[in-house]
């Protein structure tokens, strides 16, 4: 049997993942292994889930479970293809792990991951690993952007300062200023919106509300 080229390979891949909503945050190949970031933003992803029989059947975590069939169906495991995902019961934290493995993606100031295309505005949906290098990179420079950024809107923008600079994300104060119904709750968060990377990737309003208030059912 022939071995698959591994640039065709990646190609299949990817227009697969882009086809099902997903973004392809960074990709790294590095002896005989390709690590994906595999996020969703925006537009795209929410109308393939929102029309998916996992969101149609009322599923207790349909994004979740739309993420691991979809791209379960897209990996050959036979070949040894596999992803890691957040929701895993034995994930590791994608916060930490994905800014020390991907160039492109950091740790930002309030606490969420940053990207320079998508800024605060996606999130991690899995970590797939091919047992290939598919692709060669020249020397990429780390996206770094909150130690440059002199002002820090971010952490002044939100209501009732959920985030600051010495103190953790306040997840209590915030959940509990959701259910007064305010702006945020629909039209997402101040506090990444005042975030200068990504401003044409914030959520849709029906996105937004959706997530807000899974938060809020959870923590308020
Ligand atoms: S506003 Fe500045 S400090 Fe805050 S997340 Fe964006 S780049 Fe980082
Ligand atoms: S959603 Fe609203 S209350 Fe919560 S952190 Fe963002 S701006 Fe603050």
């Amino acid at each position: 049997m022939r071995t698959p080229d591994p640039t065709l390979r990646f190609d299949s891949l990817q227009q697969g993942l882009e086809a099902a909503g997903f973004v392809i945050l960074d990709v790294i190949s590095n002896g005989d292994q390709t690590d994906m970031a595999i996020g969703s933003a925006g537009r795209p992803f929410w109308d393939a889930v929102s029309q998916s029989r996992e969101w149609i059947e009322q599923h207790d975590n349909p994004i979740d479970q739309y993420t691991a069939r979809l791209i379960n169906q897209l990996l050959r495991a036979d070949q040894g293809e596999s992803a890691i995902y957040p929701f895993d019961s034995d994930a590791p934290n994608f916060v930490q792990l994905w800014p020390a493995t991907f160039p492109k993606i950091a740790a930002s100031q309030l606490g969420p991951m940053i990207h320079p295309d998508f800024g605060l505005w996606m999130a991690a949906r899995a970590h797939i690993i091919l047992p290939q290098a598919c692709l060669t990179f020249d020397d990429t420079k780390s996206f770094s952007p909150c130690e440059s950024c002199r002002d820090k809107p971010c952490l002044s923008a939100c209501p009732v300062n959920a985030f600051s600079a010495s103190k953790p994300y306040n997840h209590l104060a915030c959940a509990a200023y959701l259910k007064t119904d305010p702006a945020c709750f629909s039209g997402g968060c101040d506090a990444r919106a005042a975030c200068p990377h990504g401003q044409s990737w914030q959520l849709p309003e029906d996105q937004a509300r959706y997530h807000q208030t899974r938060f809020r059912t959870t923590f308020a």
